[in-house]
């Protein structure tokens, strides 16, 4: 049965080191490889696993569906799932790694207060992950968990707040309280306070205080409002930042009149406005606080709309878009399916990820919904075949048992994706994902003529008549919510 001395029954080459014999023939070892690192459909048993074995009719199936035991599995665990070593997956050697550095030297055990970390850890979405973050060689984070773990440091926040704060840190921070060890903070407000301290201690009294107050009452208090409500985007604690540095622009520029700014007059501030007349809307928030504090009360500035952007899309190029994640399967499928929730439904990449796995459901008739808000949106194909490809690997189906909710689940574990890892993806390929745009590019579908939607993404024309027939039927009640600012 074996095609003995020939090359290898998958890839026809003459193996370089000793190849593996299958049931259907000698296998290399880099075939071995490629299919264990990418496990697909089987089509007899339906699981995603590495399809290595042949059914009587030749075609790939699993192990089991060919009735052997499977060369893929871990020595100790049996999962096919996250190769890295030889003969033990990713889990495994994660488990090891961590209970080495996590050991009490007291007990000789994890250290007790750890113990939810390493359970975290070793049940990670994507061990690999992990491993790569224990393994890195300086690693501070590291360097300073194993000194938690020996009770050389402090577990506790006080214990980061010492220390100059970088990466490996602040991965292992978040970790820490991912997994309920350490109390919540929220990093990205506890660094723009950090910032604030900073930029305060550069100015002279009178200001300092007016730039704390401001920074930490107005501006920060509703970063943790929203924060408290669900993930804060970049662009949000920076807006706010940039609005405390508007503030500080003024004070400096106020400072130059041998004022303070609580004694500018309004002809002050338009003096100020008519030299920069680009900061008048930056600037408003803080000139708004001065008055309603009291601070200054002279002072009065109508608010302008907003500046538009300055580039903008023109829908043909989304709709390249669209058709670039539809299509090219060289993109990370997460990646296709968060951005076309971004493009199509005028999703924010933070709302896409803090979406959890019970939003997308399958009607009894197939059709796959997917819940935005309150509405469910019937997904047209094939959208409906990505989002379920997604759903199924998202949690490894088969292969992972721990499943913490999250749709698109992130490398730390029980916290969603980082909305940069899908900006990156799709930045790569020049698209873009503009946050709180309110045109949902799906509700035009129904208004172009079939045929030209066919030709403008690539679809088949029977599709686009479907395409169409969603966009005018579920759309009406999920721009009534949308329009709802509430939501
Ligand atoms: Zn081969
Ligand atoms: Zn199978
Ligand atoms: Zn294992």
């Amino acid at each position: 049965m074996t095609s003995a001395a020939s090359g290898c029954a998958e890839c026809g080459r003459e193996p370089a080191r000793a190849p593996r014999q299958m049931p259907h023939g000698n296998v290399c070892f880099k075939c071995l490889r490629r299919v264990h690192y990418h496990p697909a459909k089987c089509h007899a048993c339906g699981q995603t696993r590495p399809l290595g074995y042949r059914d009587s009719a030749g075609e790939p199936v699993c192990a089991r569906c060919a009735g052997h035991p499977s060369v893929f599995a871990c020595a100790e665990c049996g999962s096919e799932a996250h190769p890295y070593g030889a003969s033990r997956c990713a889990r495994c050697f994660l488990k090891q790694r961590l209970a080495d550095t996590l050991r009490d030297p007291a007990t000789g055990q994890v250290r007790a207060e750890l113990a939810p970390l390493f359970d975290a850890m070793v049940a990670s979405h994507r061990p690999q992950n992990a491993l790569t973050w224990l393994t890195r060689p300086p690693g501070h984070g590291v360097a300073l968990l194993g000194e938690m773990a020996r009770g050389e440091a402090a577990i506790s926040h006080s214990t980061f707040e010492a220390l100059p704060s970088d990466k490996t840190r602040n991965y292992l921070r978040d970790l820490l309280v991912s997994c309920g060890v350490l109390p919540v903070y929220q990093p990205q407000i506890a660094r723009a306070e950090a910032w604030l301290e900073q930029i305060a201690a550069a100015r002279p009294d009178h200001h300092k205080a007016v730039v704390t107050r401001f920074g930490r009452w107005a501006e920060f208090r509703r970063l943790r409002a929203n924060a408290s409500r669900g993930p804060l985007s970049n662009a949000t604690v920076n807006a706010a930042r940039a609005r405390v540095n508007a503030a500080v622009k003024l004070m400096d520029w106020a400072e130059q009149l041998g004022k303070a700014v609580t004694q500018l007059t309004q002809t002050d501030l338009e003096r100020y406005l008519n030299e920069h007349p680009g900061r008048r809307w930056a600037v408003y928030p803080f000139v708004a606080w001065l008055a309603d504090t009291r601070a200054n009360p002279r002072l009065s500035l109508r608010p302008r709309e907003p500046p538009q952007p300055q580039v903008t899309i023109p829908d043909e190029e989304r709709w390249r878009a669209v058709e670039t994640l539809l299509r090219d399967d060289t993109v990370k499928l997460y990646a296709r399916v968060a951005g076309l929730f971004a493009i199509l439904f005028a999703q924010p990449l933070c709302g896409i990820v803090a979406m959890t796995a019970s939003q997308v459901a399958a009607a009894p008739g197939g059709e796959v919904l997917v819940r935005f808000g309150a509405t469910a949106i019937e997904m047209p194909p094939p959208i409906d075949r990505l989002v379920t490809e997604h759903a199924a690997a998202r949690g490894h189906a088969s292969y992972n048992a721990q499943d913490n909710g999250w749709l698109f689940p992130g490398g730390v574990p029980g916290r969603p994706m980082a909305t940069e890892n899908i900006r990156r993806e799709l930045a790569e390929r020049g698209i873009g994902c503009h946050e709180h745009r309110k045109t949902a590019l799906f509700a035009l579908a129904g208004a172009i003529p079939s045929p030209v939607l066919a030709d403008l993404i690539g679809i088949a024309p029977k599709t686009a008549v479907k395409w169409a027939a969603l966009a005018s039927r579920d759309w009406a009640a999920y721009i009534a919510e949308r329009a709802d600012p509430a939501l």
